[in-house]
């Protein structure tokens, strides 16, 4: 099979690698019908983050079972199949308790810009789609898989409620799943910092009533005006450097929860801000295997399309061209298809 190869930094080739096979009876091997280009595959990509070695590249995925391990009884082949970037047995106490992402038995998904990809521990990773699904919903249920969950987790770490005053901080595909996600959960006003007209225009079809252009204290000052002072009263930070957690914490109400799902480069969080600020700071590598019944069925319905978001979509094999579109700015985010 080919699939997506980082050798280096920017150096993205489609080429030639083993055919994955079944390695324990719990895998799944399932055939890519869509994967995508996450912005967290930009931190290798860009060198900021070091590789070892050749790396296959993609954890976002939507596939059909080709065949699983002789124990696996929950997906069977022929089906179609969203699964999250975290392989996780759903049985454990952290899986139970809705940290999928924290499981005892978690195992990396990776490769999936592929014709093939090998899926650890498939009955607790992959949920199947209730049937065949039409093309058009083939971008959405896709999303499923990170980003879109990773969206909603921010909502759900950042306790959105009917009525709320919600602010997004971050204008990438997670931060616009992260207005989606406060919408659906009853926000009366969305608030989104973003200077990118395109990203802006997404996110007021998503839900978002405001839009903040400033940065900083001028960003920080700008949410207090539209809130009487007081601050928001959810926070979803999306981006994952100093600045925006600040600009988070900052804009927090007292007592408000900021969800942070951006990964942290050089953040640090002062105990005694958090202190006098009443502000609670959740976050992590989101368990979208949780929220993937849900938002599956929030699809099927035409209730969310989430598949919005992909504004470049490019056959598998030109995958290095989604890497520099994203890497330029040119896409927010680009869609593979085999
Ligand atoms: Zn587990």
């Amino acid at each position: 099979m080919r699939g997506a190869v980082l050798h280096g930094p920017r150096d993205i080739r489609f080429e030639e690698r083993p055919d994955p096979e079944i390695q324990a009876p719990t895998d799944a091997i399932i055939r890519i019908v869509a994967a995508c280009v996450c912005g967290s595959d930009l931190w290798p990509y860009r060198g900021i983050n070091k590789i070892n070695g050749p790396m296959p590249m993609g954890h976002e995925y939507l596939g059909v079972v080709e065949r699983v391990g002789d124990e696996v009884t929950s997906v069977r082949p022929g089906q179609y199949v969203i699964g999250s970037f975290v392989a996780s047995d759903n049985t454990c106490p952290h899986c139970l308790a809705g940290f999928q992402t924290a499981c005892v038995h978690r195992e990396p998904v990776s490769g999936a810009q592929a014709d093939f990809l090998r899926v650890p521990l498939a009955d607790g990773t992959l949920v199947a789609t209730p049937g065949e699904p039409t093309p058009e919903m083939i971008p959405s249920l896709l999303t499923l898989s990170d980003v879109m969950g990773t969206g909603w987790f921010a909502a759900v770490a950042a306790r959105v409620e009917p009525g709320m005053t919600v602010l997004v901080v971050g204008d990438g595909a997670v931060g616009l799943h992260g207005v989606l996600a406060a919408n659906q959960k009853g926000a009366a006003r969305i608030i989104t910092m973003s200077r990118h007209e395109p990203r802006q225009k997404q996110a007021i079809e998503y839900g978002a009533t405001d839009v903040i252009t400033e940065r900083g204290d001028d960003g920080v000052a700008k949410v207090r005006e539209l809130t009487d002072g007081v601050g928001a009263d959810a926070v979803l930070e999306c981006v994952g450097t100093a600045e925006s957690m600040q600009q988070a914490i900052k804009s927090a109400r007292a007592g408000a929860h900021v969800g942070f799902v951006g990964v942290p480069h050089d953040v640090h969080i002062d105990g005694i801000q958090l202190f006098r600020t009443h502000v609670a700071v959740h976050g992590g590598p989101a368990p979208v295997r949780q929220y993937l019944p849900e938002l599956i069925d929030l699809v099927w319905k035409g209730e969310i399309n989430p598949g919005r978001v992909f504004d470049l979509t490019l056959p598998l094999d030109q995958a290095a061209e989604g890497y520099r579109a994203m890497d330029e700015r040119r896409a927010i985010k680009s869609l593979l298809l085999p």
